[in-house]
């Protein structure tokens, strides 16, 4: 190793000794580690091994993943959020079925999509090992520390810097190795907050350790505004059977569903809470079960009441709902907000 710069060289042994033993570093298979990769885009590795280890028995192959219906990935999705990543998952794999194998390089993998430079990165150098580095957080955090570098990272100059900077630390035919390593270190020694300089293997030529600059990097430009969304949802009981729809494109939680959205209902602003009165008055037996759950969103504050009421004559909705048994509605995707709503009726009943 000794034409490698020496932090290459010291992540190299520290990770050696310190990787974590994950299912998906036991294999290069692609899917395998595709799979993975998107699941632990906004997700701790804590949760999304159960979930790797449910998609890998349930759906074996990128074939089966791909002949399987939306709705049936989105429930074994469910939980996880942000079902984008489920929805690009699925089409990604009926793209790569209808091409016949897998895409093998960096570039061809990221025309998947739902695949960015990190994630193609990341499969490219793991399963075939070709020589890209893949830039995530973590990265981010331990180079601008390492280096001292204070370009915000969310910039167009900052993520050229970066990218630039992994690449240059690259070691040539162990690009997955280093990759992972890199990620590890980041989450287990480089931490976003009270990283382990004391005991860190590279503290000796660390130099934001050394200009005390640790706390200050990495440097990020202000995120945009977070916008706040009251949600108030109805669940109507009608002969044993509840209103539910699948949710649309061009808002959050797309192809999931819900129960009746009351602000939809009366044709409410959704920046402000519904009244009990404005409830009450269309349906006048309506309980309020929850009110004003708090569910963060990357750029949303949102806030989840919901209602229940029996209603002993059908009520007219709007077109896309329909009336499922209440024993059945574990067969339908819901989004975390709604399930935690529905664990609040639970224990009410
Ligand atoms: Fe990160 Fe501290 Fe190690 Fe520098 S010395 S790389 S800041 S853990």
């Amino acid at each position: 190793m000794a034409h490698l710069h020496p932090f290459t060289q010291h992540i190299l042994q520290w990770y050696s000794v310190h990787a974590r033993s994950l299912p998906w570093r036991q294999t290069r298979n692609p899917y395998a580690i595709w799979l993975s990769e998107i699941i632990l885009q906004q997700t701790r590795v804590s949760q999304g091994e159960a979930y790797w280890h449910r998609f890998m028995a349930q759906y074996p192959t990128v074939e089966h993943l791909a002949s399987a219906s939306e709705d049936q990935v989105l429930l074994l999705w469910q939980g996880l959020g942000y079902y984008s990543r489920a929805r690009n998952l699925h089409a990604a794999a009926k793209e790569i079925a209808k091409q016949g194998s897998f895409p093998s390089s960096f570039a061809e993998l990221k025309k998947l999509k739902g695949v960015g430079d990190y994630t193609a990165a990341a499969i490219a150098s793991i399963a075939f090992n070709e020589d890209v580095a893949s830039v995530d957080g973590n990265v981010y955090r331990v180079l601008a520390r390492y280096f001292d570098v204070h370009t915000p990272i969310n910039s167009t100059d900052g993520k050229k810097q970066f990218a630039l900077l992994a690449q240059q630390m690259l070691p040539k035919g162990k690009a997955g190795l280093f990759n992972q390593a890199l990620m590890d270190f980041g989450s287990m020694v480089c931490t976003p907050s009270s990283p382990q300089c004391l005991q860190c293997p590279v503290q000796a030529s660390c130099q934001g350790f050394h200009e005390k600059n640790v706390d200050v990097l990495p440097v990020k430009l202000k995120k945009t505004t977070i916008k706040t969304r009251f949600l108030c949802f109805l669940y109507l009981r009608y002969n044993g059977k509840v209103a539910i729809k699948k949710r649309e494109k061009g808002d959050i939680w797309q192809g999931l569903y819900q129960f009746v959205d009351a602000h939809h209902l009366f044709s409410a602003d959704n920046t402000q809470a519904l009244s009990p009165e404005t409830i009450s008055k269309h349906f006048p037996t309506a309980c309020v079960v929850v009110q004003n759950i708090k569910h963060l969103l990357t750029h949303r504050v949102l806030y989840g009441t919901l209602y229940v009421a029996e209603c002993n004559e059908k009520p007219l909705l709007p077109e896309g709902y329909l009336w499922v048994n209440e024993d059945k509605l574990s067969a339908y995707a819901f989004p975390k907000l709604l399930l935690t709503m529905l664990e609040h009726l639970h224990k009410k009943a």
